[in-house]
């Protein structure tokens, strides 16, 4: 295969995270030359495994989404991951002073899980929490509060700030991969650090500038300029629009409307470390009924996987801005607040706490792309995938119109662009 490939055959990818390794690692394979610039000074992008307490900790993405099919699954089994299955059954769904949750609550969530579930036949105007909630009918003072609450956990998992502005006809356009969800008990980040085993990556070198109008592309980096045949560009939606990298000259107006317009949700992670566990040890998922609405709501508990009495909150949609301006102490103040509130006030102060910042870091700005209500997403992830010019193109889990927002999805999109770049120079040879 190789000698069919053109003489010098130079591939620049922008970014170190999932997309732009895979396509990185499948090009440097297929015999191209290939160099990675990557503006953090370390690979993963949205993955990013810490192992600054006694475990590997993952504060970016956690799962990998079903195992058949799913081509994380290989990665994982290639890379020696070793994984531990979630029931997403195995829950503990706790009321105010860590009671169990009420049989009403319990009911009107199971009622609002099947109303969620419903295929829509087509295209309507209203919002998947909007929907919910006319299909539910009227509620007493305290439903309505349950139901607050359970939409706003709901909304953040989904990517959204609210399940009132996620379009449920696109959400359903969602492909998923059979099976159970996967944690890494030695870290996701086993799998990236695979993929960019022999690969030429420059960190702390940002792009700046992508000059596409030569025949070859120019790429201005932090730590100098070059030139390649091929750009593969991996750098978050969100990033892209605030102008993180300058195109010049500007890109088609399809693909810089759906830059502009595909909405991000905003996701966080507080990890906790306690001497030993005082809620449910057995509960996979922990989930707690909002009492005060502006509390996360969903807790993964590693007691059951690694014996470690870590709690991981997750902190979702318009609760982020408010959360990532505070100091560590003070986010802790806040989340022991909460669990005072939920398990009492003798409960023991963590002795070790790990806090996320997607919101705020220059190379992320936001967790990741979502469906918003009023944006046509799926046109807008297909408009991404399409390549801006024959040395061009856009990849990442914004870019993937089926399996948008997860590790997968980017993991697909730089296979989708490799394939693009071998399968052009074919044409050309
Ligand atoms: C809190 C959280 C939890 C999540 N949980 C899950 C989960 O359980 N399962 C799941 O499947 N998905 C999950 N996700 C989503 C998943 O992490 C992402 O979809 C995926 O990692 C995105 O990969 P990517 O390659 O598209 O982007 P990224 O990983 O963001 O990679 C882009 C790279 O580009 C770099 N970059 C940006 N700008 C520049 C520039 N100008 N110059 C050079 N480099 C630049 C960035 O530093 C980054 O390394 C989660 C995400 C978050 C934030």
């Amino acid at each position: 295969m190789h000698d069919r490939i053109q003489p010098h055959s130079t591939v620049v990818v922008i970014g170190a995270g999932m997309s732009g390794l895979s396509s990185a690692r499948a090009l440097h394979d297929a015999g191209y030359q290939v160099t990675i610039f990557e503006g953090r000074d370390r690979i993963g992008g949205r993955i990013r495994t810490t192992r600054d307490l006694s475990t590997p900790v993952d504060l970016g993405a956690g799962w990998v989404h079903g195992e058949v099919d799913n081509p994380l699954t290989d990665l994982a089994e290639k890379y020696g991951a070793k994984l531990f299955k979630t029931e997403m059954n195995n829950i503990a769904g706790l009321g105010k002073n860590g009671t169990d949750l009420t049989d009403g609550m319990l009911e009107l969530a199971s009622r609002a899980y099947e109303i969620m579930a419903r295929e829509p036949s087509n295209k309507d105007s209203k919002s998947l929490g909007q929907f919910v909630r006319d299909e539910l009918g009227s509620l007493n003072a305290e439903q309505t509060r349950m139901l607050n609450g359970f939409l706003g956990a709901q909304g953040g998992f989904w990517g959204s700030n609210s399940l009132n502005e996620i379009d449920r006809f696109q959400l359903n356009q969602e492909k998923t991969f059979e099976g159970y969800d996967w944690r890494f008990l030695n870290g996701y980040d086993t799998i990236i650090r695979g993929l960019a085993e022999g690969l030429d990556i420059r960190l702390g070198a940002a792009v700046t500038t992508v000059d596409w109008s030569g025949p070859t592309n120019r790429v201005e980096t932090k730590q100098g300029v070059y030139e390649a045949e091929h750009v593969i560009v991996s750098a978050p939606v969100a990033v892209l629009r605030q102008g993180g990298i300058r195109f010049t000259p500007d890109l088609p107006s399809t693909h810089e409307t759906a830059i502009q317009e595909l909405a991000v949700g905003l996701s966080e992670k507080l990890v906790l470390r306690f001497q030993k566990p005082f809620w449910p040890e057995a509960a996979h998922v922990l989930v707690r009924a909002s009492d005060d609405g502006n509390f996360p709501l969903m807790f993964n508990n590693h007691y059951p996987s690694s014996g470690d009495a870590f709690l991981t909150i997750r902190v979702l949609g318009d609760r982020v801005p408010h959360w990532t301006t505070l100091d560590q102490s003070s986010a802790v103040a806040e989340a022991m607040k909460m669990l005072k509130n939920t398990f009492g006030s003798d409960i023991p102060n963590p002795t070790a706490a790990l806090q996320s910042d997607w919101y705020r870091n220059p190379f992320s700005q936001g967790g990741y792309s979502t469906n918003h209500i009023d944006v046509p997403s799926y046109e807008h992830r297909a408009q991404l995938a399409k390549p801006v010019s024959p040395g061009l193109q856009f990849v990442g889990e914004h870019t993937e119109p089926d399996y948008f927002a997860t590790v997968h999805g980017a993991y697909l999109s730089g296979q989708r662009a490799a394939t693009f770049v071998t399968s052009a120079n074919r044409q050309d040879a």
